[in-house]
């Protein structure tokens, strides 16, 4: 049901049957379209209940290829224990322990399916481990660029699947100029070679968009009033609006959306500031430091229309300090049970900032992206236990005339 590609700038269609990146015309992003009035003769939401709980249950809305699957999709919606109308959607019990098992699940398939056989990614972490993974499943050579930086786990994860790893000293702009000198070479040519950089191939977001199929029909085919998600190169973000367009042209769901809602980590916001100055695409971020590797993104290549959803969508886009992520990362483990990649509890340091501004009441529904499991950053965040807050001492108080600790 795959029908073309179409350019997100100038609406230019392009074939889908082949590799294809960006627009050759302007370098917008390509979207997968679909011919939906059939699938929606064909196929109804009622048709999904009973089908495998990965993320293709929802094939008759990705490319007809044959999967390269890990499992991954369909994470749990749980209730927060903290705020009665929180969900927390946690993706880090994806294969390798993030939502980057969607994109890249859906990107190598298509990298398969075309005959592709060296795929390079410049990456701040969770990414490569996926892109290392999903190649190691379909036999496919996998060749990372990433800051030399990275958490430790990314790092041994992607040895470990038998990727080529190259660690860059700079950030992840830097890894992606590292892939763009090599695309210029004979050898990208005539090898096999490709570019699975974000939101430069059609199907990551294809993948991640499926998160998107997933709020819905976790939440019973009702939209929430806000979705909070930790924005890095920001595809989940492109990939769950374009899955709500796709829901509503197939009947699933009605015209309402969620205010989306970009967190990012205040050392490294440029999605926050363009948001501020009502601007339309973002400026480099010089100095991007953030413990939450995954936001160490200083220019998202998709930002023009990250901005288009936060203004659509009545959304905003809020940073959170290393410090507030830290504190928020213990205390979700804590309160919720739940321990959360830094990028994903910076959802909870975003959705009490909206809370307290009146932004969302405490009966809205909220949907909080943790984006991977803490277990892929002991390391960063061991080493940051001196910098986060002490938690506070137990202080004597007045308990019915007795003082005493508690
Ligand atoms: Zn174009």
């Amino acid at each position: 049901m795959l029908t073309h590609l179409e350019c997100t700038r100038c609406g230019e269609h392009y074939p889908a049957d082949r590799p294809q990146s960006v627009c050759p015309k302007d370098a917008g992003i390509l979207y997968a379209r679909y011919d939906l009035d059939a699938i929606k003769r064909t196929f109804s939401s009622a048709r999904l209940a009973g089908r495998a709980p990965t993320m293709w249950r929802y094939d008759a809305v990705l490319p007809d290829a044959d999967p390269v699957s890990l499992g991954e999709g369909f994470t749990p919606m749980l209730p927060s224990r903290e705020y009665s109308s929180v969900f927390i959607k946690d993706e880090g019990l994806n294969p390798t322990g993030s939502f980057k098992a969607r994109g890249l699940s859906a990107a190598v398939t298509m990298a398969r399916h075309f005959g592709l056989k060296k795929l390079a990614i410049p990456s701040a972490g969770n990414a490569a481990g996926a892109l290392a993974a999903y190649s190691a499943a379909a036999g496919i050579e996998a060749h990372i660029f990433m800051p030399k930086d990275v958490p430790m786990a990314n790092r041994i994860e992607c040895d470990y699947y038998g990727a080529h790893v190259t660690l860059v000293d700079g950030l992840i702009s830097d890894c992606a100029k590292k892939v763009a000198a090599l695309k210029d070479s004979e050898v990208w040519k005539n090898d096999g070679w490709f570019d699975v950089s974000t939101t430069k191939e059609p199907y990551r977001v294809e993948g991640k968009k499926t998160m998107g199929y997933e709020v819905a029909e976790q939440l019973g085919w009702r939209m929430p009033q806000g979705i909070i998600y930790p924005t890095g190169g920001g595809v989940g973000l492109l990939g769950m609006w374009k899955a709500f367009e796709e829901m509503e042209a197939l009947g699933w769901i009605g015209p309402e959306r969620p205010k989306m809602i970009t967190v990012q980590s205040a050392g490294c916001a440029p999605i926050v500031k363009a948001f501020e100055e009502g601007k339309s695409s973002s400026e480099m971020w010089t100095n991007a430091t953030t413990l939450a590797s995954g936001l160490r993104v200083p220019k998202p290549y998709g930002d023009y229309l990250i901005l288009d959803i936060l203004k659509n969508s009545n959304g905003t886009a809020i940073a959170a300090t290393d410090e507030e992520i830290v504190e928020a990362t213990r205390h979700w483990a804590k309160t919720e049970g739940i321990f959360a990649a830094p990028e994903g509890a910076a959802s909870l340091v975003a959705y009490r900032k909206l809370l307290v501004s009146g932004f969302f009441k405490p009966e809205d529904t909220v949907v909080l992206f943790n984006t991977g499991t803490g277990l892929k950053y002991l390391d960063v965040l061991d080493a940051s236990v001196a910098r986060a807050p002490t938690p506070a001492k137990p202080e004597a108080r007045h308990i019915g005339g007795i003082i005493g600790p508690y």
